[in-house]
């Protein structure tokens, strides 16, 4: 009775590391039955994830019968009645390096000086750059727990009025981390329903390029109101975009997206009013408008974002022109929520 247990719980480790196993109740050596727990609660994936145990017990010659497994999953309807959040927006790329950290640092720091109340969670596990762009790089997550009658509740730093968390915080500045898929959903789960958000208008959360394990994690502890991409116009960012949307597009994680920004559109040349199109002109708008997605707007490159960024400073609440550019594009995201 025991040896089947140990084997079930061996082939199904990366579920019950990611804490969504409750317990596992074996009789007469030939049934089982699987309590879980999912959230969101969502019948697809109740049904994937009955057919996705099923079959693998069955795969790994645990079971020969899928009659003699049965899964029982209590859907959670909120994982932490201690905070509301009504939007989650996640900030998503193709491409590394194309300004996604620096536009979802000024889009939270707009959204606070249009009044809203905001969050910001850094899910980039390759370049968590957030504490560096609000100059909070030396707080580490050791400082944000607070144990209390075994409950664990995580407190964000706040840094110019909006709530910040990062994945960078459970490693040290400078310190390699590797993560394996249920480490990141547990990290994620964590920062997400373990934290004490307050209430907030707008979660905004940094997602890392490209497509894997915090993407799918996220789809699946959170519900989203949307994605806003970041791209430069050329044509190798562009294409990476394109895989990008194209997993919030499968049909079995559907989340709308919001629009797509074009950043680093122009340079304007020095003593000259003239602009230069340093990665192609209008190449997003294009795109934008071949995969029929919102174009929610263009942001120039400047010296100056470059120096607030590395300063620790939201660009936005020192420069008029660039701020006028981010309010306009965020009224556009807030527009496509209505
Ligand atoms: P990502 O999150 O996509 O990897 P970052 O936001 O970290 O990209 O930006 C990469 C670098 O480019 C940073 O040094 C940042 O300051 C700079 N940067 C981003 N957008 C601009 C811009 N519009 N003008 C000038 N520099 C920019």
């Amino acid at each position: 009775m025991i040896r089947i247990k140990e084997k079930i719980e061996k082939v199904l480790k990366n579920i019950i590391e990611a804490d969504s196993i409750k317990k596992i109740d074996v009789i007469n050596n030939n049934m089982v039955t699987i309590y879980l727990s999912l959230y969101p609660p969502t019948m697809h994936l109740k049904k994937k994830l009955t057919i996705d145990i099923k079959n693998y017990l069955i795969e790994k010659k645990i079971f020969s019968n899928e009659d003699n497994i049965s899964i029982k999953i209590e859907m959670e309807a909120k994982k932490n009645k201690k905070y509301e959040i009504k939007n989650i927006i996640a900030i998503a790329s193709g491409k590394g390096g194309v300004g996604k950290s620096t536009i979802a640092t000024n889009i939270a720091v707009s959204l606070v000086k249009m009044g809203f109340k905001v969050g910001l969670l850094d899910a980039d596990i390759y370049g968590p750059s957030i504490p560096l762009m609000f100059n909070i790089e030396n707080d580490s997550i050791e400082n944000r727990v607070v144990r209390k009658n075994g409950v664990i509740l995580i407190t964000p730093i706040i840094s110019y009025e909006v709530k910040i968390l990062s994945i960078g915080f459970f490693s040290k500045y400078g310190q390699a981390i590797v993560w394996r898929g249920p480490m990141v959903t547990k990290a994620l789960r964590q920062l997400i329903h373990e934290t004490d958000w307050g209430e907030l208008d707008f979660l905004i959360v940094d997602l890392p390029p490209g497509t894997g394990d915090i993407h799918l994690s996220l789809l699946q502890e959170t519900t989203l109101k949307g994605i806003v991409i970041v791209s430069t116009s050329q044509k190798i960012a562009l294409s990476d975009v394109n895989r990008t949307i194209g997993m919030f597009r499968i049909k079995s994680i559907y989340v709308p997206i919001l629009g797509i920004i074009e950043n680093m559109s122009f340079l304007i040349m020095k003593n000259s009013k003239e602009k230069s199109y340093f990665f192609g002109k209008n190449g997003v708008k294009n795109f934008a408008n071949e995969i029929n997605i919102p174009y929610l707007g263009e942001i120039p490159m400047l010296q100056k974002i470059r120096e607030h960024s590395d300063m620790g400073i939201p660009v936005v609440l020192e420069n008029e022109y660039i701020r006028n550019i981010f309010i306009g594009i965020t009224k556009n995201i807030i527009k496509k929520l209505l």
